[in-house]
């Protein structure tokens, strides 16, 4: 019996069903990882659809893989090309009996499954597919599909009324590989890291990173209250940047969150986790509820929205440009690093779709383009929320920017790190750099215009609603 293990977003060994259930079958796992060029592809708006950050994760992330499956005996091989073309031939070269791979629930993926599912069948190959990235298994859910509650409270109310998280899968002891299979390279990529704002992509960076803000640094007892948070490293947890390539199962972090609520505390943070994490779970449930109309105009709701297609104006949010501090340090951050905060992102696509009224699909494409955690269901489900054509029109919010600055950069901390040129005007007055006089300006060594943008709206809506 052999098995062709083909990885996709799911670079791990641990907690991983197909890998651990075709180790149990047979010695003879080739495990396979194949580049496709289509998701670098160009977009319309003149950016690629997978960034330089994004891309120099995922390929650690593969390096990584590749070391832990050398680990317990195995390989990793790297095929650069269509999915459809090399797995049809690479299975019918090596005598593969079976294909093992990931469900996914969106039409690219999906619709990439079929053609190499068609073209295996030619070759009488079977392919299985495993349920391998939510919290909470799909079998187990309390309702059919078709079903999901609409709101969200309501979903995770009977999910945790009536359901339990599976265990995880232990990692294989010992697997094989063959010595004349030519194992194959990623291609070079040499991009400049971003030094001290730097991610690192794979399964080992993001187990440390969990030990870390669990066990060394214990801030799992504080997530709830830090949450918010857009400084730093560890107002948060990260998890997302590891979970979207599938690097740390969240069954995994599941466990450790229980076994912290055993041996060190548990109260209302460490349930949050959790709670977030069902939050990720609940997005990919919409996303195959109601397939690719996550991606249409007028979203989940069918709701008629005239969105403007103003593309010098999204080229001012894109790059960070606005003149409202607290959208451009986000922008800022997002293109130097490929993350930012919750706060953040809630905030700049506020002010894109409801401030600008510009498309949101836009900066959905950008934030796809850009964000290293970019996980195609949480990214258009959380956008569709803030454009208001989501499912649950009472997440319909708008954001008061100047108010959020306040709230959550009250001493311009935030902002003054990622925009230096704001450096001198006092905590108070930062936020609101459009409104500084002429005087202020040279008192704080800042010219509106030339050292910083001009703001792009009037602010004073928001100063007067937030007095
Ligand atoms: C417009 C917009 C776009 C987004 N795009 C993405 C995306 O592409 N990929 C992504 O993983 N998250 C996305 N999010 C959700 C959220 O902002 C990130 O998951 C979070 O900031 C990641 O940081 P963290 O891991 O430190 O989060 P923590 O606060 O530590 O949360 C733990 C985990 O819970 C999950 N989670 C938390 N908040 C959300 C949420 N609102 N929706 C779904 N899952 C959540 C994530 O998996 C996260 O890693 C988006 C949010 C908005 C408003």
């Amino acid at each position: 019996m052999k098995i062709l293990l083909w990885f996709r977003n799911d670079l791990r060994v641990h907690d991983h069903e197909a890998l651990f259930k075709a180790s149990q079958q047979t010695s003879q796992v080739f495990p396979l990882y194949v580049l496709d060029p289509s998701i670098f592809q160009e977009l319309a708006m003149g950016f690629p659809k997978t960034g330089n950050l994004r891309t120099q994760f995922l390929f650690e992330s593969i390096e990584n893989l590749r070391k832990n499956l050398q680990s317990i005996g195995s390989n990793l091989i790297v095929r650069v090309g269509y999915p459809e073309e090399i797995i049809p031939t690479l299975a019918k070269e090596l005598l593969i009996d079976e294909v093992f791979v990931s469900e996914e629930v969106t039409s690219e993926e999906t619709e990439m499954d079929t053609l190499v599912e068609l073209a295996l069948k030619l070759e009488g190959i079977k392919m299985k597919f495993f349920w391998q990235s939510t919290l909470y298994h799909l079998d187990d859910l309390p309702m059919e599909i078709e079903n999901l509650p609409n709101i969200f409270t309501q979903f995770r109310n009977q999910v945790e009324k009536s359901t339990k998280v599976r265990s995880t899968f232990p990692i294989p002891q010992h697997l094989s590989f063959p010595e004349n299979v030519e194992v194959g390279a990623l291609p070079k990529f040499d991009f400049p890291r971003a030094s001290q704002h730097s991610y690192k992509g794979g399964e080992d960076e993001a187990l440390k990173r969990l030990e870390e803000y669990f066990w060394q640094k214990d801030l799992l007892k504080t997530y709830k209250e830090t949450r918010n948070g857009m400084l730093g490293l560890d107002y948060s947890s990260k998890f997302s940047l590891w979970l979207a390539n599938g690097c740390i199962s969240p069954r995994y972090i599941y466990e450790q969150v229980k076994k912290y609520e055993l041996e060190r505390t548990q109260n209302e943070s460490t349930y949050w986790l959790i709670f977030e994490l069902l939050w990720r779970d609940y997005f990919r449930f919409v996303a195959l509820k109601y397939g690719n109309k996550i991606f249409f105009e007028k979203g989940i709701q069918g709701k008629a929205v005239v969105w403007k297609k103003d593309k010098r104006v999204f080229e001012k949010w894109r790059m960070g440009e606005t003149g409202i501090p607290l959208i451009d340090a986000n922008m800022k951050e997002l293109l130097a690093t490929g993350f930012m905060s919750n706060r953040g992102r809630q905030n700049v696509a506020s002010f894109l779709v409801k401030d600008l009224q510009i498309d949101w699909r836009w900066g959905a494409s950008w934030f796809e383009s850009q964000l290293i955690d970019y996980d195609v269901c949480s990214n258009w489900g959380n956008w569709l929320y803030v454009a208001g054509v989501g499912n649950d029109p009472r997440e319909n919010r708008y954001f008061n920017i100047l108010k959020q600055a306040h709230n959550y950069d009250e001493k311009g901390e935030y902002v003054k790190f990622w925009l230096p040129a704001l450096a001198n005007i006092p905590a108070e007055k930062v936020h609101s750099v459009a409104l500084l006089t002429q005087e202020e300006q040279r008192k704080f060594s800042v010219q509106l215009g030339i050292d910083y943008p001009k703001a792009m709206i009037d602010i004073r809506k928001w100063s007067i609603k937030n007095k």
